[in-house]
């Protein structure tokens, strides 16, 4: 008899964006003629930079040809990737990471996902509240929470992340070995300070855990004193996983690139308790289940780099950076609190009672979808969700409809 792995049943079914479809679906139903705008989800809005689109194609030309056609490529990515991305995203900025601890993906919802693989199952692992849902789900998956019970998953340690902390949980009072890390941060789109993160960054080196840090939302840190990656932080590279994606700079939701960067200093132990460098077994893993990103998708990537793909890609977070500033003008002038905005696409409102009801609020009255915050965990009820990533004439329209509501 064929038996199923059952921490598959300890998930809660992830209601929030298909409750939102849902609600959305049965409000256009009985306004049919009122034009919904959504600032709900998470994907960008703008089509590809110029300069990656011309490298997708001339990397196409080049498959359609015998003599430049490609087939497998390696499996951590091209080294012309490889090498743009240690130059520039970090060699750019004092951090030495060479190309070789750099492995190429299809996207950073996978590799966050993946990498709890490379550990046992009895760890404690320490995730953020309210979080990207992926980390979460996946440890659930691998069976390393209990059940769910009041709005929480038994085993896990939650970093609150709270007005009280400005959305920067405090360092957990109890021993963990694998924190997930997110900053900019989805859903409040509060950031870390140098100094904060220093607190982690010591926190991993004297507790022999691990720091997994999604730097999704780099892109958008205006503020230069604010760390873009946290190897920027003495000693990160003994205890940090960093997870970055083409996604949200470059549009690349669709098109799909990121990578993730192993330093091979990193190192967890044995049940023996000898210390293992962690980079041999993600390269074994990524080399057993994964067979590269496409080689015109790495080479529209790599274009990022360029002078001009450098410059759009600054064109395209500042669009989305304008609407950012918009809304948080906006939503705080009518009283309401607001986090983020500043340095990151989201902007995160406390509604001042039940998230949903702010929601419901905002679509039947002013046809505008947001995000519900309590969908991301806990600490995120009473707050709402609004991304950045639309039109700036949406973004003005949507804002103009809040205020007659609101004001
Ligand atoms: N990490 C965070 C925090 C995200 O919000 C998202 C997407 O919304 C991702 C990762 C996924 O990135 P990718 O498109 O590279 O899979």
């Amino acid at each position: 008899m064929l038996t199923i792995n059952e921490n598959y049943l300890k998930l809660q079914a992830s209601y929030l964006f298909s409750d939102i479809a849902k609600r959305v679906a049965s409000f256009q139903a009985k306004n049919p003629q009122r034009n919904v705008i959504k600032l709900g989800i998470g994907d960008v809005t703008k089509a590809l930079p110029q300069a990656c689109v011309a490298a997708f194609h001339k990397a196409v030309d080049e498959m359609a040809k015998d003599a430049t056609f490609r087939g497998y490529g390696p499996e951590q990515g091209y080294d012309f990737l490889r090498e743009a991305i240690v130059v520039n995203d970090f060699q750019a900025r004092g951090v030495d990471i060479s190309a070789d601890e750099i492995f190429v993906s299809d996207g950073a919802k996978c590799d966050t996902g993946n990498i709890q693989e490379l550990f046992s199952t009895d760890i404690k692992i320490a995730i953020p509240d309210p979080v990207y849902p992926v980390y979460l789900d996946t440890n659930v998956m691998a069976g390393r929470t209990g059940a769910f019970a009041d709005g929480r998953y038994q085993g896990v340690v939650y970093l609150d992340s709270t007005r009280e902390n400005n959305f920067v949980p405090a360092l957990p009072s109890e021993d963990v070995d694998l924190i997930y890390l997110c900053f900019p941060n989805n859903p409040t789109g509060s950031t870390i300070t140098k100094e904060e993160l220093k607190k982690w960054v010591d926190y991993a080196r004297g507790n022999k855990a691990l720091i997994l840090f999604d730097a999704a939302y780099e892109a958008f840190v205006r503020d230069d004193s604010l760390p873009r990656s946290i190897y920027e932080i003495e000693g990160a590279k003994e205890v940090a996983v960093e997870f970055r994606s083409f996604s949200k700079n470059a549009g690349f939701t669709g098109t799909r690139c990121a990578y993730t960067v192993v330093p091979k200093e990193c190192t967890a132990y044995d049940s023996r308790g000898n210390r293992q460098t962690i980079y041999p077994l993600w390269n074994r893993r990524h080399c057993t289940k994964f067979n590269g990103v496409s080689y015109p998708v790495q080479r529209a990537a790599a274009a990022v780099y360029s002078e001009e793909g450098k410059r759009e890609v600054r064109q395209l977070t500042d669009y989305y950076m304008r609407n950012a500033d918009l809304v948080r003008k906006e939503i705080a002038a009518l009283g309401y609190d607001t986090m983020g905005g500043k340095n990151s696409p989201y902007v995160w409102i406390d509604g001042k009672g039940s998230s949903w009801k702010f929601f419901d609020m905002l679509l039947d009255q002013a046809g505008v979808v947001c995000t519900p915050g309590a969908g991301f965990g806990k600490c995120g009820e009473g707050y709402i969700r609004i991304s950045a990533f639309n039109s700036y004439e949406n973004v003005e329209g949507a804002m103009k409809r809040i205020q007659q509501v609101l004001a």
